[in-house]
């Protein structure tokens, strides 16, 4: 349709004495936002196309460049933004739903801001982690409420398939399709060498990931992409995806034109058609069809393979997560209404779900009420930051935490949020040959090591402060939280006092 009415959203400044006209901006940049003007011997800007990746700016090798959010500015007020008179232009020009990247950008209150950590003073001493044995290390399923032995006195091991993670952190389920190769190879080897696990969401598994097995998550989700009996043994584990935080009540998308090669044979769907995950598995209306899956996932598996049910955190979370918990299922893990999607409408990002806090406190505290919180374990994303976050989420009775958008910011990502156009210029969200080649598989996995074993260290040292020397430990233990700024309502959900008390 006609004219748009939307101004460029960013500014590009180039200091003139400072470029050399070496033309690199023009070849980092996918949007095609620089090019070199012949005729007045400079390079140039459309700024229409700039995303605000921060390509250009990491490599020019002068510092020529600055992207600054354009101040041309809109008659705002406290009812009208920039950004809702824009939505309203780009529908009245399209007629079509907003689609969006990465997780919701709103200012709704994030809890773990909210929440202090304890630490030890005279009394209970705090333990330097340098010098004195922590553990980080957990055990994801089922655990038996009673220690049996059998007539000789031994202790019988009654537990269920179990997975072992060096640290109570996860990389979320990020699918090939709408990450690239390297993006997953580089998950994938770096859960290898650090002893945790990664998620092949539901695109399937690439054959040459299948070596990476034993720190795979194999997910099955509605649309059923890629699954198949060799794909389910290739896993450590098994999720069935019944939500996702980012967009909690619909399905998933891959547009067709995604859907080529590699992507095409890995998700077995045929090249060119669109990859459309369904809202609700057809086969599931109820915890007992649920269960149905459930076993039939255990059965195809020799009930080797602990089975983890993914959910979006929703208003009722606690009931579902109980109902899940009789299912038969070892794990669930709940997403916030902060994680991060590849796309999702915007609508729906924006303003369905809720805080993952909220919501983990609420469903730990209904587990322990009703006495089955050992039958479960529970795994909580949706924006997990830094180590400060993964230790809140663990007092406040998770037993680990996926992270998703972390792991793709160790990767390179600079949430320019436009991962739905497939053009990223950091070689994650995209299918390119030539952009996919700009991240090294090796180097974004030692960067992901990195970050974990940083956040170790952080996690040993924040436990060693409160006097607790295991994750074990940790969990559930509310006392060592304190809220500010809450209110009543809040503190009570979370199941925490307030700072002073
Ligand atoms: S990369 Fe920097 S120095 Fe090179 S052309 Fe672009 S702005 Fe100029
Ligand atoms: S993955 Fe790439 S496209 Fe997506 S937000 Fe990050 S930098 Fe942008």
């Amino acid at each position: 349709m006609g004219v748009e009415y939307i101004y460029p959203e960013f500014e590009v400044i180039r200091n003139q004495n400072r470029c050399i006209n070496c033309k690199l901006c023009e070849k980092e940049c996918a949007n095609e936002v620089h090019h070199f003007d012949a005729e007045k011997k400079i390079m140039i800007a459309d700024e229409s196309k700039c995303v605000n990746c921060q390509r250009c700016v990491s490599f020019c090798p002068t510092h020529a460049l600055k992207i600054v959010k354009n101040d041309c500015s809109f008659r705002e007020n406290a009812n009208w933004q920039e950004q809702t008179i824009k939505e309203i232009y780009k529908q009245a020009n399209s007629g079509g739903v907003l689609l969006s990247s990465m997780g919701n950008p709103h200012k709704f209150p994030v809890y773990f801001d909210k929440i202090l950590i304890n630490a030890s003073q005279v009394t209970n001493p705090s333990i330097d982690p340098l010098r004195e044995p922590m553990e980080t290390k957990v055990f994801l399923g089922k655990k038996p409420s009673t220690i049996e032995r059998d007539k000789n006195g031994e202790i019988i091991n009654n537990f269920g398939p179990q997975i072992e993670l060096s640290i109570p952190v996860m990389f979320s389920a990020m699918s090939y399709g709408s990450i690239s190769y390297n993006a997953h190879k580089s998950l994938a080897m770096a859960a290898t060498k650090l002893g945790i696990l990664y998620n092949t969401g539901e695109g399937g598994l690439h054959e040459d990931f299948y070596a990476y097995g034993d720190n795979t998550i194999v997910q099955v989700a509605s649309g059923r992409f890629g699954v198949h009996e060799k794909y389910l043994e290739a896993g450590k584990a098994i999720e069935i995806k019944m939500g996702q935080g980012a967009k909690p009540g619909i399905g998933g998308h891959l547009p067709g034109t995604k859907i080529v090669g590699d992507i095409s044979r890995t998700r077995m769907v045929p090249e060119g058609s669109d990859a459309i995950s369904p809202a609700p598995h057809h086969d599931i209306y109820s915890i007992e069809d649920l269960r149905q899956l459930v076993y039939s996932l255990k059965e195809a598996t020799k009930y080797k393979k602990p089975i983890i049910v993914k959910v979006a955190a929703v208003h009722n979370i606690a009931a579902i997560a109980s109902g899940i918990a009789r299912s038969g299922a070892d794990i669930i893990a709940i997403d916030g209404f902060r994680g991060g999607t590849g796309a999702a409408p915007t609508r729906m990002r924006d303003n369905v779900g809720i805080p993952i806090e909220l919501a983990l406190a609420t469903v730990d505290k209904r587990l322990r009420s009703e006495g089955i919180r050992n039958n479960i374990s529970l795994v909580v994303g949706g924006s997990i930051r830094s180590a400060a976050d993964v230790v809140k989420a663990i007092a406040l009775g998770a037993d680990a935490c996926y992270i998703g958008t972390a792991a793709l910011l160790a990767l390179g990502c600079h949430l320019c949020r436009t991962c739905t156009v497939g053009k990223c210029n950091w070689g994650i969200a995209t299918q390119n040959p030539e952009l996919v080649k700009r991240l090294d598989p090796e180097e974004g996995s030692a960067r992901l090591v990195n970050l974990l074993t940083a956040w170790k260290h952080e996690i040993k040292e924040m436990m060693g402060g409160m006097g607790i020397n295991s994750v074990e430990a940790l969990r559930g233990n509310r006392l060592m939280l304190r809220g500010v700024g809450l209110n009543s309502k809040e503190l009570e959900i979370l199941g925490i006092s307030h700072a002073g008390e």
